[in-house]
């Protein structure tokens, strides 16, 4: 995908928008086209943040990324969510808890909810250690759960 980024035109308002606004981006587009084009975006989000930071292939540590995404998509970041803990998983798989994340924000559902958040942790996990990803959510706020749990594997 070609992007291009203008500079930040919007001197009142900057560059954040309501959690509201983000929900029917994200469920409509669900409604008329199912999870992986919403998967894909976070993918591609995640991995374009790592390769801003110019960390392709540098850190594979859970603590050191858990650190490092929650400065960067937490509460002085961009405030995707707050990364509570990243863990190392045997065969390079990792388990992300997170809370606060923008796809469970006023979200019900019986099924783990979470598509563009847990891309964004593929895509962020891909960049970060070179290696591509896939990832299954295990538990979700969206279901009642105190966290969001994702464990993301390599492909
Ligand atoms: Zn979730």
């Amino acid at each position: 995908m070609t992007t291009t980024t203008l500079p930040a035109t919007r001197a009142t308002l900057g560059n954040y928008m309501s959690l509201i606004c983000f929900q029917y981006l994200r469920v409509g587009t669900e409604d008329v086209a199912e999870r992986a084009p919403v998967v894909a975006a976070g993918r591609q989000r995640g991995y374009d943040v790592i390769a801003g930071l110019g960390l392709l292939g540098a850190v594979s540590d859970g603590a050191a990324i858990r650190q490092l995404l929650d400065d960067t998509l937490g509460e002085r970041g961009t405030r995707l969510c707050l990364v509570q803990a990243i863990h190392n998983l045997p065969d390079g798989a990792y388990r992300v808890h997170l809370t606060e994340g923008a796809c469970t924000f006023g979200q019900v559902a019986a099924q783990p909810h979470c598509a563009f958040t847990l891309g964004v942790f593929i895509g962020a996990l891909h960049g970060l250690t070179g290696t591509r990803m896939r990832g299954q959510e295990t538990e979700c706020c969206a279901c009642g759960a105190e966290e969001c749990i994702y464990v993301i594997s390599p492909v």
